[in-house]
């Protein structure tokens, strides 16, 4: 039987250990968020990629869910504690890797195939959340369920255009339609962190394969970087194209000469990038 990571164990663990508070560990110590997240990801069978197991918890019930989890952890300390707590789940890969320099393509076309749907599930640490979020929407995937800190799920529900977005919400939602799923506690996590959870999912979008999507990013990373500055100024400054063309784009829009960034919503950042990408 694997054991599970409850308070008391956790706590045991913790004397011995020094959690490494950049790579975010905070360990999820209750059963029911494990199972509704592992229930919630788990719509199609198939092959699941977890990012950071830590002690295993969510990865036992993930094991359960899913034909194979393949999960991904950077620090080697788990590793041993993992195959060992985890040896009876004969469908469970362990690679001790960082997950933003792995080549997760070539991991699921090694793993999976074409016929095996597969899903990525993770309860991601803080420090690489907005990083790898936009790495795994760019995956062949089906389903992405995450668990993150409030604060950055409201910026990634809110579209371009509403009142919380952020420069990463163009791609977020040019990539997916992300989903609130349900909130989570910071009681639920050992140590306790500052802030709040939320799982979130994203129901990947059909994308056409519109060419100049990098130039789509980087506008919208150059308007957001001054929020109280009009976007043809930002713009103007760092694509180095003269005021007179970005006004020429905006006017021709339809949009107003001094919009902010807040105010654009996705297709006016679509039709931007065409414009734009002409003047360059
Ligand atoms: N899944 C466990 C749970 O729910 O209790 C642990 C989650 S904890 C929030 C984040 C985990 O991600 C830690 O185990 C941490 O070591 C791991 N991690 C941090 N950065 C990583 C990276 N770049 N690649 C892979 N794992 C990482």
């Amino acid at each position: 039987m694997a054991i599970f990571f409850g308070p008391k164990e956790v706590k045991k663990f913790l004397e011995i250990n020094k959690v490494h508070k950049s790579l975010g560990q905070n360990f999820l110590i209750d059963k029911n968020v494990c199972t509704k997240i592992a229930d919630f990801s788990s719509y199609e069978k198939g092959y699941v990629i977890e990012i950071g197991p830590g002690l295993g918890n969510l990865t036992q019930f993930l094991a359960k869910k899913f034909e194979k989890v393949i999960t991904i952890e950077i620090d080697f300390r788990f590793i041993p504690i993992l195959n060992k707590n985890l040896k009876k789940f004969n469908n469970i890969k362990i690679v001790n890797s960082d997950a933003l320099k792995i080549d997760l393509f070539d991991l699921i076309s090694k793993f999976s195939n074409q016929a095996k749907k597969t899903s990525i599930c993770a309860n991601l640490p803080y420090s690489i959340a907005t990083l790898l979020i936009i790495k795994l929407l760019e995956l062949p995937v089906s389903r992405i369920t995450v668990m993150i800190q409030k604060e950055l799920a409201f910026r990634l529900l809110s579209p371009p255009g509403a009142k919380l977005c952020g420069a990463i919400s163009v791609p977020v939602w040019f990539y997916s339609t992300p989903k609130l799923i349900f909130n989570v506690s910071r009681n639920c996590f050992l140590p306790i962190p500052n802030v709040d959870s939320c799982v979130v999912s994203f129901e990947l979008n059909k994308i056409e394969n519109i060419e100049n999507k990098e130039f789509l990013f980087k506008i919208s990373r150059i308007s957001f970087l001054h929020r109280r500055k009009t976007v043809f100024n930002s713009l103007s400054k760092g694509l180095n194209i003269p005021k007179s063309k970005i006004i020429c784009a905006l006017n021709y829009l339809n949009l107003d000469e001094n919009i902010r960034p807040e105010n654009l919503t996705l297709s006016n950042f679509l039709d931007l990038s065409h414009l734009l990408g002409n003047f360059l």
